[in-house]
């Protein structure tokens, strides 16, 4: 019989303040290793400065992610991949380890930082939003709104006019030509995520990104989706995805890889089991990062490259490309 005793955590008693974030796995070009390197670096710092100084999981998992929205290296906030119509369409949610709260906002435009808002839909009273009433509601919240083409960086519109020029479909056609039906290795994904154990007791998970390259609009991935981009339990640990969207929603992939620690499976041991079953049951590239409720660390990918920092208090930081 499988033991599912898992206990109330007895957070902040001796247990380490931890944080892990990614940069999303994809074949990073060798050339954008050092940047995406250095952007999880100074993400990972930002927020380490917050969890150190005795803040919440919440502003350290904000301030990371901020960070990676703002690094026009990756696909999420300014920097993020173009859909069809050539427009920057943003996804992102953060969800609370304690309450099982959460708060996802989808299909934004005009947010330069969507997390932030999503932390905002977390109070409630919704729990995601989307489109032109997320926008509303960022207004409501005194989120300022920018110019979407603001987001837009010269790298995605050169790579936007190319699979243009290559792509003389309809929209109609488009569900045909689209990366997710093509050479997924053709095409980035580097959504962002990022997961944090604080002093108080609390575990976050957040997640951003701009989607899959060239998707349709209103295409929505796993990203905003409890259980399937991001789970976090405080009882047991937190699991945040990034890769193909579609593949990860119909694994239900974070909350399946949380489900294992819940059986005492090692955070290593419950990624790398994941990111397998994404490959051999629905053919699903990405990766994940895990982070139990005692602060130990798993991550995996089946990608060439998986961009990521983490630091778990009294060890020394660790990261990767
Ligand atoms: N998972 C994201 C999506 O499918 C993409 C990514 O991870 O880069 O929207």
């Amino acid at each position: 019989m499988i033991d599912c005793s898992f206990g109330e955590p007895e957070r902040g008693k001796g247990m380490p303040i931890a944080l892990v974030v990614h940069g999303g796995a994809w074949p990073i070009p060798d050339d954008q290793v050092a940047p995406h390197q250095q952007g999880c670096q100074v993400a990972l710092a930002s927020g380490w400065s917050v969890l150190e100084a005795g803040g919440t999981a919440l502003d350290a998992c904000e301030a990371a992610v901020r960070y990676l929205e703002d690094d026009p290296t990756f696909n999420a906030g300014t920097g993020s991949v173009l859909n069809a119509e050539g427009d920057v369409e943003l996804d992102a949610a953060i969800m609370d380890g304690q309450t099982l709260a959460y708060g996802a906002v989808v299909n934004l435009h005009r947010i330069r930082n969507p997390i932030s808002l999503a932390r905002s839909v977390l109070v409630g009273p919704a729990t995601m939003l989307a489109s032109d009433g997320a926008e509303r509601f960022a207004i409501a919240q005194n989120i300022p709104l920018c110019d979407n083409k603001d987001l837009v960086v010269e790298r995605e519109r050169l790579l936007w006019q190319q699979w243009k020029a290559n792509c003389n479909a309809s929209l109609l056609d488009l569900k045909q030509t689209s990366p997710a039906r093509s050479s997924p290795q053709s095409a980035g994904h580097d959504t962002v995520g990022a997961i944090a154990l604080d002093v108080h007791g609390s575990l976050i998970a957040a997640n951003s990104t701009g989607g899959t390259p060239f998707k349709l609009p209103g295409r929505v991935g796993d990203t905003p989706l409890v259980g399937c981009g991001l789970y976090a339990d405080v009882l047991v640990g937190a699991c945040v995805c990034t890769g193909w969207g579609e593949a990860i929603t119909q694994m239900a992939l974070s909350r399946r890889a949380v489900e294992l620690l819940e059986h005492r499976i090692s955070p290593q041991l419950a990624a790398e089991h994941m990111v397998k079953a994404l490959g051999r049951r629905v053919g699903g590239i990405g990766g994940c990062i895990v982070l139990s409720a005692d602060g130990r660390v798993g991550l995996a990918w089946n990608t060439p490259r998986m961009a990521y920092a983490y630091r778990v208090e009294g060890r020394p930081t660790a990261w990767g490309v």
